[in-house]
């Protein structure tokens, strides 16, 4: 598989997979332009499509679903029931949906794709899992805590990316408002650098070989901190060939191939 994170964080969600020539875009946080010069500079044209997967019906995530249904009719919108109906009566896009429930593993083209519920404020909000040809991608950010559902996901992935999305101390200095602080770090919030590195810990996943921290908050974190939480955990299980990255809002990540 192939994987190019087109951008990651509260202004904007993409992440381009690949196995052979199915392409799959895991949700369309950007407007149609912005995604189709994304892919453009990672030389994907967005017309080779094959699906697109929504995680949840945040705007983040979904924003550019009704411009891409318009240009790219035939190309299936895929989510569960109530995340589809939630898209659609925010972005008015009513058909071309492809549904599935969670946790029934699926195929689309050369990938199996496996949904599972994580806790955010959203109608159901799911992570993925992704296989093929041996290898598997976890999907999980904007999730207010670590289950049993993420942990089972992530401890067969061999490349991740995972929210590490504040870290406390940050949140708790900066000028939000309280009521915003504390939806962060509730149960359907965001997970903190501390609490996606636990979920590390508590795995010890042996096959992961990719790590790509994502949805960090510009304001509340920095790519050094959070990089640090993680290091200090793969340094503690001896896994220090693991290739940690930390992803950006503004521009693609590098080309992963697993
Ligand atoms: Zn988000
Ligand atoms: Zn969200």
């Amino acid at each position: 598989m192939r994987l190019r994170v087109l951008g990651s964080g509260s202004g904007g969600n993409s992440i381009a997979v690949r196995s052979g020539d199915t392409l799959l875009l895991v949700d369309l946080g950007f407007s149609f332009k912005e995604e189709k010069k994304r892919l453009a500079d990672c030389g994907v044209d967005i017309e080779d499509v094959t699906a697109v997967l929504f995680t949840h019906d945040h705007s983040d995530h979904c924003k550019g679903a009704a411009t891409f249904h318009k240009r790219l009719p035939d190309v299936p919108l895929v989510a569960n029931g109530d995340t589809a109906d939630a898209i659609a009566s925010q972005t008015g896009v009513n058909d071309g949906w492809m549904l599935f429930e969670n946790g029934e593993p699926f195929e689309l083209g050369d990938i199996t794709v496996t949904a599972f519920s994580i806790s955010h404020d959203a109608a159901d909000p799911v992570g993925y899992l992704f296989e093929a040809d041996g290898s598997s991608l976890f999907v999980g950010t904007d999730m207010g805590v670590v289950t049993a559902n993420v942990r089972m996901a992530f401890s067969r992935a061999t490349c991740a990316v995972l929210e590490a999305n504040h870290d406390p101390i940050l949140l708790e200095q900066s000028d939000r408002p309280i009521s915003l602080k504390q939806r962060i770090r509730g149960r359907t919030g965001h997970l903190s650098n501390e609490d996606a590195a636990m979920l590390v810990r508590e795995t010890n996943p042996l096959c992961l070989k990719t790590l790509l921290l994502g949805h960090i908050s510009s304001e509340c974190n920095s790519p050094s901190l959070a990089r640090r939480a993680f290091a200090d955990v793969f340094e503690e299980l001896g896994h220090t060939d693991v290739d940690l990255s930390v992803l950006e809002q503004d521009s693609p990540g590098d080309l992963f191939e697993f």
